[in-house]
């Protein structure tokens, strides 16, 4: 079985699984990427309706720290941008 194991391209090191949680007022969010330039939007402040939408995973150096992040999976816009 191949493994998704991310090497750290500073140091070699394994670089491990997670998000960064975005601190909103409403809450807290998993970020998302969302394709193209952000466009305004009346109701949410960002438009997201309509967009290619990913979730990110970003990995972190076990040794060093460094983070990379990387947006591979399709989802939905979260839900505080509205339906
Ligand atoms: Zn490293």
């Amino acid at each position: 079985m191949a493994s998704e194991k991310k090497q750290c391209p500073d140091c070699r090191a394994d670089m491990i699984e997670g998000f960064i949680l975005d601190m909103t007022y409403g809450g807290q969010l998993v970020p998302r990427w969302l394709a193209g330039r952000p466009e305004k939007s009346m109701w949410t402040g960002v438009k997201a309706k309509g967009k290619e939408c990913r979730s990110v995973a970003t990995y972190r150096c076990v040794k060093c720290g460094l983070l990379r992040s990387y947006a591979t999976t399709e989802a939905d816009p979260p839900g505080l941008w509205g339906n």
